[in-house]
């Protein structure tokens, strides 16, 4: 059986790593793009049909082609950094990517603004010619955001204030966390240190460095409370001068989707949340203890022997990909033959995993580090599956290769699930089985209640905020009452600071880093359904799928290829009664070991 190589390789994109000749020219070679694309803009002028049509497009062209080479130097830069955390020109090349985006951001804008001024029936007219319906949905939406928001001179103003008060606040947050440690048996620990012991395997080490973690943020939280008033009032002042009510309208609108496909989202999985409390009852007593504390949650309740070498691993991936998609299956083959995928177990690499690609070579690239855990083999299904995304829509305008953070992870979440099912299904020990599935579980509570209480949070605090400056003692009890409500009352103990220690409320590039989560899962799960059901028919409308999440809003998308309305709870219903069946499966098989033990 040949082995396959566990170190992606760089050098087909660009030879010779952050020193590269070709990089160097490819790079002036965009800088160049992207000063001809603004005197393109610049010279646009309000487009006569049919006479400018092709005009119009020619401009729209050069923006898409800049906009490719951006993000395949962007991904290039995303591998070197990755694969080396010491790599000094990488860094350099960071600096460089950020410049160039701002750049054809601000070009982007100005064009934009160009769009809005063509009146409403010569708009129309043009999104119908030839040379500009394929992205008709994609120049629609941004024309109607450019007209939703301030003139470009206000709206410029803002953007240049907001680089030192809203993302300053951004970043004065990541210094101030990056400086924080907190004491553990004598040593300093750093916050990423500390957060990865909250879920240490043995309950005291937990209990302690949660004990220290309160203590740590509490005295903090004034600061917090600083940056998070500041960066929140940035934003809603922001919203009030383009006479916006709802903090949920850029979110929203960011994401392709309505507030009602919302509500009935989050109103299906309230209705289900006695399943999860269940379970955690049912955890509480494998830990030994009557009520889990939220130290407790995504704690293991033991370990799981079974590993798997990376071939191993490999092979078992496209064998499951096989049964559902035989194209999906010989893409994973050749993201392994090709050596798209740094899995390598070495020191000096970033930790997590990523995925991304390249639309001017149209090659991805997976990064992860391997050690052979059933736990790594879903991780890397997942990105398989991104990457299997960006592959189908490989031959697509730039423009409508776009989407959103709540689809970017039907794909992954799909390709995943294949996978963890697999697993499960995979092994006869009981135990084991019981460890897989509560590994599985946890993903649910995870979207199912520690989001949720990040979302009920997060829309409360935004509406206090309007009338004023939230204090600290205020945040404190906003976030328990979320986590109560989220968590159903199920758990011993809160986290109070956790608005100050959770980063994704600090984020200033989207807003409600949240629900999209949940919104991905239980999506590609209603899909997952779908195909377990339909087999390899389902191949054909599950890659349509895919390639339409960049030119429609989600609920058409959902009409379109699965026939269900997303504003109605049904499909909601669907996807979660495919989580519940393994917390009934997780219930069934520990009530039967416990009988065996007692
Ligand atoms: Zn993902």
């Amino acid at each position: 059986m040949k082995e396959y190589h566990q170190q992606w390789d760089l050098d087909a994109i660009f030879p010779g790593g952050s020193d590269s000749v070709e990089l160097t020219t490819y790079v002036a070679n965009i800088e160049l793009r992207i000063s001809e694309l603004h005197q393109h803009v610049q010279n646009f002028v309000f487009p006569k049909i049919p006479e400018q049509t092709k005009e119009l497009r020619e401009v729209i062209d050069h923006a898409q082609e800049a906009a490719k080479r951006l993000k395949e130097f962007s991904a290039f830069i995303s591998c070197l950094s990755a694969q080396d955390v010491k790599d000094k020109q990488a860094q350099m090349w960071v600096s460089k990517r950020t410049e160039l985006s701002a750049k054809y951001n601000n070009i982007q804008t100005e064009f934009d603004q160009k769009l809005v001024q063509i009146d409403s029936s010569t708009w129309k007219a043009l999104m119908l010619e030839s040379e500009l319906s394929e992205l008709a949905f994609v120049l629609d939406e941004r024309r109607e955001k450019a007209k939703d928001k301030l003139d470009l001179e206000q709206e410029t103003l803002i953007n240049n204030l907001a680089v030192d008060g809203y993302h300053g606040w951004g970043q004065l947050y990541d210094t101030l966390v990056g400086r924080m440690s907190l004491p553990y048996k004598g040593e300093k620990l750093s916050v990423g240190q500390a957060a990865n012991k909250l879920s240490d395997s043995d309950r005291t080490i937990r209990k302690e460095v949660f004990n220290n973690w309160q203590l740590a943020w509490q005295e903090e939280s004034d600061v917090f409370t600083e940056t998070l008033n500041h960066l929140a009032g940035f934003r809603l002042q922001t919203y009030k001068h383009r006479g916006w009510d709802n903090p949920l309208k850029e979110p929203l609108s960011y994401n392709r989707m309505s507030e009602k496909t919302l509500k009935a989202m989050w109103d299906t999985i309230t209705k289900y949340k006695s399943y999860y409390t269940k379970f955690l009852k049912e955890k509480a007593e494998w830990i030994g203890i009557d009520k889990l504390s939220i130290y407790d949650v995504d704690a293991p309740i033991g370990n799981v022997e079974r590993k798997m070498e990376y071939t191993e691993g490999a092979r078992f991936i496209v064998e499951q990909f096989e049964r559902f998609s035989p194209l999906m299956a010989s893409f994973a083959r050749k993201a392994f033959e090709k050596r798209w995928i740094e899995a390598e177990d070495r020191p000096g690499k970033r930790p997590g995993g990523f995925c991304t690609s390249f639309p001017h070579s149209k090659e991805t690239r997976i990064f992860m580090t391997y050690s052979g855990t059933l736990s790594n083999i879903a991780t890397l299904a997942h990105e398989l599956g991104h990457a299997y995304h960006q592959h189908v829509m490989n031959d697509l305008p730039i423009y409508n290769q776009s989407y959103a953070m709540n689809v970017a992870e039907t794909a992954s979440t799909f390709a995943e699930m294949i996978v963890a099912d697999a697993a499960v299904k995979s092994v006869a020990d009981p135990k084991e089985k019981l460890l897989l599935l509560e590994d599985k579980i946890q993903r649910s509570v995870a979207f199912f209640m520690n989001i949720h209480s990040r979302y009920l949070f997060e829309i409360r605090f935004y509406n206090e905020r309007k009338a004023g400056k939230v204090s600290t003692e205020r945040l404190n009890e906003l976030m328990v009452e979320a986590q109560e409500e989220a968590y159903q009352d199920s758990l011993s103990e809160y986290d109070p600071t956790f608005w100050a220690s959770k980063l994704h409320f600090h984020i200033t590039g989207v807003p409600f880093y949240n629900f999209p989560y949940t919104f991905g899962y239980l999506f590609s799960l209603g899909i997952y359904a779908k195909a377990a059901k339909e087999g390899h028919a389902f191949e054909k409308k599950y890659i349509a799928l895919l390639q339409d999440t960049g030119v429609m809003n989600v609920e058409d998308l959902a009409k379109k290829h699965l026939g269900v309305d997303l504003e109605d709870t049904e499909f909601w219903e669907e996807a979660l009664k495919l989580c519940t069946a393994d917390v009934e499966e997780f219930i069934e098989l520990s009530s039967t070991l416990k009988q065996r033990s007692e």
